[in-house]
């Protein structure tokens, strides 16, 4: 790449000077004394609060919160961009171990509001001057059958330090510190494992093949460790359960997302019946590569000519021009994040791998890492991350505790741009075989959001159940992987060999529990407010900005309400595949 590479690393300045600062210490300081005020301010008070001082109580815990956050925050940013570094890992060890203090000094506000009998907590929810926090409290008292002691939950959360938390690191350290040596072109070369992943685009066959194999050989290598951080991270869930009475893994993540468990169920039956769909695609590519079948490293192969590299500034352009052609006003936005420098874009030995926006209050600036090699997926990587940054922009005007989209919404926007980028570059190409080109790389992106990430949670389903039966040992997680993915693929596409090892690099199952479904969800619900789009042209905005700005203040079915849609209607999510079902057919139109 030639390009100026200060535009592809972000500046932190605005937030902190250095991690050294005094600032930076400042904060910690100051929101140790804070808590501790507030604790002393409201602890085993909060059942006397009536609706004014409940107000007050919530604004002082949001202001509370916004400082907790940022040095938090910041710490994981330069983490994350260089996880080797010392002052980096002693920062973010730092910054984890004071998020963990905070919490559980706090944790007594939101235990108490659980304990508040039904009758006063009915009178202060219907009292308009808690309205702004009614989202809120609902939500925190759903969470009051699973919830232990103050005493109880302190142990759990300052345990977790060196329990899950202490997992995650070893898992995030030990991915970030791989170097891979591939021979490409008769040469040899050092390559990052994001590097790796993007040679899955590279025209040659053989040359994918060895990429991908090369990438997951080595996980395969530390398969001990990657066994053993699985199999700990599904032990302190399964016990995590059972301690708090839950009655099925995917549980908590169904009550924090305020989604019925049938919703969830069927999202994923569905997804399931239309498998056939994905396959239907699979033969299709095969034929467009002229191969006999496909093997899972040619899922993502250029067709014909569509080879197309893009300078980082380049793909700055066609993403700003697909967000300004749907709405003007989000142009400035978007462009703010590279005039503002909070965009790394850059790989390198260190970063972590994928992409993400991280927005943490209604008053800092969202911040985006991705990993730029160039290829049209980087582009749409970047409409993807800049979706979030709009949607973080654009929710702030909630206060702290609303601000957050609540998880099965929090992908609207990021795919909802991905798609704008692809009409984009459809409407801007006439060349047919550019079109068949890119409608390859959405319908297989849509694949990789929808059926992919089923096949993830019904994996991370039966990770969890089956650790109930005792030790998950690595080959036991390699079988129930291949199981799931060959349930996708059925005959029409051949996995090879080492993608037995598929489920290691997967973070989002160290990470956050169930994570993955939100992007079935998130895409089924995108292609339907995207029909709305075509349908109704530019009356569609307001409703699709509504969406946006209402933030983390209600829940995912009454947020999408007012747009037309309907959550608890059996065929919304089949509506979503038809659509996909569409796109299949309008590129064999191209062909
Ligand atoms: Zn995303």
């Amino acid at each position: 790449m030639t390009e100026n590479l200060s535009e592809l690393l972000w500046d932190t300045i605005p937030l902190y000077p250095s991690p050294q600062s005094e600032e930076l210490e400042r904060d910690l300081t100051a929101a140790k004394d804070e808590a501790g005020r507030f604790r002393e301010r409201y602890q085993r008070k909060v059942a006397a609060l009536d609706a004014a001082a409940l107000v007050a109580a919530l604004v002082e815990y949001e202001a509370l919160q916004e400082l907790i956050v940022k040095p938090q925050m910041y710490a994981h940013l330069l983490f994350s961009a260089d996880s080797e570094d010392d002052v980096n890992k002693g920062l973010s060890q730092k910054a984890a171990e004071f998020g963990n203090l905070m919490s559980r000094e706090l944790l007594f506000f939101d235990l108490e509001v659980m304990e508040l009998p039904d009758e006063s907590f009915k009178g202060l929810v219907q009292d308009e001057r808690l309205a702004r926090y009614r989202h809120y409290l609902e939500s925190v008292r759903k969470f009051h059958p699973y919830t232990l002691s103050e005493r109880e939950e302190q142990l759990l959360k300052m345990k977790s330090l060196t329990g899950t938390e202490a997992f995650t690191r070893l898992y995030d350290e030990l991915s970030a510190s791989f170097r891979f040596k591939l021979e490409i072109d008769g040469e040899e070369q050092e390559l990052t494992g994001e590097e790796l992943l993007g040679l899955l685009h590279h025209p040659s066959a053989s040359l994918r093949e060895r990429a991908f194999s090369t990438f997951l050989n080595r996980h395969a290598e530390e398969g001990i460790v990657y066994g053993a951080v699985f199999n700990n991270i599904a032990l302190d869930h399964g016990g995590e359960l059972e301690l708090r009475g839950y009655k099925y893994p995917m549980e908590p993540t169904n009550i924090g997302n305020e989604l019925p468990a049938e919703v969830v169920a069927r999202l994923m039956t569905v997804s399931e019946q239309n498998y056939p769909l994905a396959q239907d695609y699979f033969r299709l590519k095969a034929r467009l590569l002229n191969l006999p079948k496909l093997k899972n490293s040619d899922i993502y192969a250029p067709v014909g000519e569509a080879d197309r590299r893009y300078t980082f500034a380049e793909a700055k352009e066609l993403v700003l021009d697909a967000y300004n052609g749907f709405n003007p006003s989000y142009r400035p936005v978007i462009e703010a994040f590279f005039n503002e420098r909070r965009i790394d874009a850059l790989p390198r030995p260190g970063k972590g791998g994928g992409a993400y926006c991280m927005g943490m209050t209604p008053t800092l600036p969202p911040y985006v890492l991705l990993n730029f090699t160039g290829n049209l997926r980087d582009v749409a990587t970047i409409a993807h991350e800049l979706g979030h940054g709009l949607h973080f922009t654009l929710a702030q005007g909630q206060t702290m505790l609303n601000y957050h989209a609540p998880l099965p919404l929090a992908e609207t926007a990021s795919v909802f741009g991905e798609m704008l980028l692809t009409r984009h570059l459809l409407e801007r190409e006439s060349d047919p075989h550019i079109k068949t080109a890119l409608l390859c790389a959405k319908i297989e992106d849509v694949i990789a959001t929808t059926f992919r990430q089923n096949v993830l949670t019904r994996f991370e389903e039966r990770m969890h159940l089956t650790r109930k039966e005792g030790l998950l040992s690595s080959s036991r997680l390699c079988d129930l992987w291949w199981e799931e993915n060959a349930r996708l693929y059925g005959d029409t596409v051949e996995m090879i060999e080492p993608y037995r090892w598929g489920w290691s690099y997967i973070s989002h199952f160290i990470h956050t529990r169930f994570y993955c479904y939100s992007y079935t969800f998130a895409e089924l619900l995108v292609l339907s407010l995207y029909r709305s789009y075509l349908q109704e042209g530019a009356s569609f905005i307001p409703k699709y900005e509504a969406i946006l700005k209402s933030g983390g203040s209600q829940s995912p079915a009454d947020t999408v309400r007012p747009a037309g849609i309907d959550l608890s209607d059996p065929d919304f999510w089949q509506k979503g595949y038809d659509f996909l079902r569409d796109l299949i057919e309008e590129l064999k139109g191209t062909i």
